[in-house]
């Protein structure tokens, strides 16, 4: 079965070489039990490993059914790692994190098998090697007689032809090392070949066969097995292995990379092992995330309000505000100023004063102070605020001083009380009753100017309320907006003419856009950039704790591709490690950027707006960020050497 012709194995150490192996001629048939005796140093371990396909040869070859190993693929040396060998160590190796059952369970997850089937069979091998009661235990609450026959479950769970066990009694005590050794005893004496490595005698009194090494050599053999009776052995296991050839090539396809879940699984499993280390990570990420999710949401927020404020009086707006003082320089701007610009200005789609004030209003026992704008039935349509209950008032109330208002959302509640419709109640100001005639739909934002205001018509306002005609604003709405700078040049000369000097401002909504741009271009960049610094400084942290992790790991690294674990299903699950943590920190990074999007906006200072395009851009930095930054730690555990790696402290 197990066929060396003149192995050795160099170590280069420095400019010194170590022949760990010269020569090693070795046949071991099927079924065999045997033990390789030897001082320390004298090239036990390496032969098991070359046996194992952990090792290749430096010279020499090996050839296992006939076959040589020599030029079997890393694919094809993963797959006998796997189904053939089943390694046993003498410290055991088992996954601190994991419990005794998910342990066996390992090298059937890079078999590829289902879950419930691996479950399944962890638990029977288990429960034969006497440790039903202990398959949730984790290795620190097992003894060490029960961590090595977790291990020998391990190596059995792939079926498994040929047991390596290197010095597994030699962390036992005798009594515990008895029982492994019968264990292993009755596994040769089921036909599975066993190789055991130990330097004590009473161990090796176990096995049929004795080899002994000393310093890379096999000094002595006790090899019983008649020529005659090898030569039909030999018949025999070579029919055995090309039938085993042909099913293996058949279930190679079966064998499916270590699937992803399996990986953000077991992710998972070691991210829960450091708790501290994870949030750490996470921080950073999270901080990332927010930043970035943070600088589109203001972005599109800006967006949806610069448009709703082109809408917001159905077109192209200029905006005349009176700069006279109250020092009696200049003007103020007045209702004669207003039908001037109606009559002389051609091409006006709407031209809306306003007053604006502010008072004390009473409701039902209610009081609020609140915004009150005056003006005209026509600014009112157009603004397009839509109405809850009632109506606008028209322009035979305006032009009658008609006592009347219409009541913001918030106003109404605050006045009359949560979902009230006081249509045809009251309001008092100053004294004076006004007729609600008219309730605003509430806004999308309950603090907003518009929610907490109350309108009413121009000429009331005037009449009643502030005693003056003169107007705060004037807007006008034109149709095209190539029309506003002539049309703001014609207003410009027709007010200077009428109010001899410039005694006003126009402001031309082209303009003011123009300026919100530059500020929303500002902002982003500004959280563009700590965004895309936070994820950097991020990802360097989580690359560094990946290397942290992957150096800690080294011996669990070792065992997976003892176990048959393949180079990619290595890089698979590092890779996956740090693309889960920074998926969490994403996750976290958006449910905060969302809170705080919605508190900041209610506050009604800047509108943030998350879509779900700016969502899963959030949440693809996160990731990508794990890609990009947990790839090389990945690899670099993928990469290391399995017999260094199994020798690492
Ligand atoms: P044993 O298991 O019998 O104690 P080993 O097979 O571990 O012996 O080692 C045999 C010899 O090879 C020793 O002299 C050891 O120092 C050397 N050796 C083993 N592995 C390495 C390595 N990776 N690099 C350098 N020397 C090594
Ligand atoms: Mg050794």
């Amino acid at each position: 079965m197990i066929s060396l012709s003149k192995v050795s194995r160099h170590f280069r150490t420095g400019s010194a070489q170590v022949g760990a192996l010269n020569n090693i001629t070795l046949d071991v048939y099927s079924g065999e039990f045997v033990a390789v005796m030897g001082p320390s140093g004298s090239g036990k371990t390496t032969l098991m490993n070359i046996i194992g396909c952990l090792d290749r040869p430096s010279s020499g070859t090996y050839y296992y059914l006939g076959q040589s190993t020599h030029k079997a693929s890393s694919e094809e040396r993963a797959r006998l790692r796997r189904e053939v060998f089943g390694f046993v160590f003498q410290n055991y190796n088992l996954l601190a994190s994991s419990t005794a059952r998910e342990n066996t369970e390992i090298p059937a997850i890079y078999a590829g098998l289902r879950k419930r089937t691996r479950y399944a069979k962890a638990v029977s091998l288990l429960s034969q090697l006497g440790l039903s009661k202990r398959l949730d235990h984790k290795p620190s609450e097992l003894s060490g007689g029960e961590q090595q026959r977790v291990a020998i479950a391990r190596a059995l769970m792939n079926g498994c032809q040929v047991i390596l066990a290197d010095e597994p009694t030699g962390s036992l005590d005798s009594k515990s090392g008895q029982e492994i050794m019968e264990h292993l005893k009755s596994l040769a004496e089921h036909g599975r070949t066993v190789i055991v490595v130990t330097h004590d005698p009473g161990v090796a009194r176990f096995a049929e066969r004795q080899i002994e090494l000393l310093d890379g050599r096999i000094v002595a053999d006790t090899d019983t097995v008649p020529q005659g009776g090898k030569v039909a052995v030999r018949a025999l296991e070579n029919r055995a292995g090309l039938i085993e050839r042909q099913g293996n090539s058949a279930t190679r396809f079966l064998t499916p990379a270590l699937s992803i879940a399996e990986s953000i699984r077991s992710a998972f499993r070691s991210l829960r092992g450091n708790k501290f280390r994870t949030a750490l990570t996470l921080l950073g990420i999270v901080i990332g995330v927010l930043s970035v999710t943070a600088m589109l949401g203001i972005a599109e927020g800006v967006q949806r309000g610069i448009l709703e404020s082109f809408s917001n009086l159905g077109g192209p707006t200029l905006t005349i505000q009176s700069t006279a003082g109250s020092d009696e320089q200049g003007k103020s701007l007045t209702l004669d100023d207003v039908n001037a610009i109606r009559q002389q200005i051609p091409n006006l789609l709407l031209v809306a004063p306003r007053i604006r004030s502010g008072a004390l209003l009473s409701g039902r026992g209610k009081q609020q102070n609140a915004p009150i704008v005056a003006t005209t039935t026509a600014a009112m349509q157009a603004s397009g605020k839509p109405l809850a209950k009632g109506l606008f008032f028209t322009d035979q109330q305006c032009n009658g001083y008609e006592p009347v208002v219409v009541l913001g959302g918030t106003l109404t509640n605050d006045l009359f009380g949560e979902n009230s419709t006081p249509i045809g109640e009251y309001v008092r100001i100053h004294d004076a009753l006004y007729q609600v005639i008219g309730v605003l739909k509430p806004d999308r934002s309950p603090f907003s100017i518009q929610a907490r205001s109350a309108y009413m018509p121009l000429l009331t306002a005037a009449v009643r309320l502030v005693g003056r005609d003169d107007i705060d604003i004037i807007d006008i709405v034109v149709a095209e907006t190539d029309q506003l700078q002539r049309i703001e040049d014609n207003i410009q000369s027709l007010l200077r003419e009428r109010h001899g000097g410039t005694d006003f401002l126009i402001t031309n909504q082209a303009q003011i856009l123009e300026a919100q741009e530059t500020a929303t271009g500002i902002l982003q960049l500004l959280f563009g950039a700590i965004g895309g610094i936070s994820l950097l400084v991020a990802g360097i942290g989580v690359m560094n704790i990946m290397l942290a992790t992957v150096a800690e790991r080294t011996r669990e690294i070792g065992l997976r591709v003892a176990v048959g674990a393949r180079q990619r299903d290595i890089l698979m699950q590092f890779v996956c490690e740090a693309v889960v943590v920074t998926g969490l920190g994403g996750v976290v990074g958006l449910l905060l950027a969302v809170g705080a999007g919605a508190l900041v906006s209610s506050f009604d200072v800047v509108e943030i707006v998350f879509t779900t395009p700016i969502l899963l851009i959030g949440l693809s930095c996160a990731t990508l960020t794990g890609l990009f930054f947990g790839f090389a730690p990945a690899r670099r555990a993928a990469r290391m050497d399995p017999v260094a790696a199994l020798a690492a402290q």
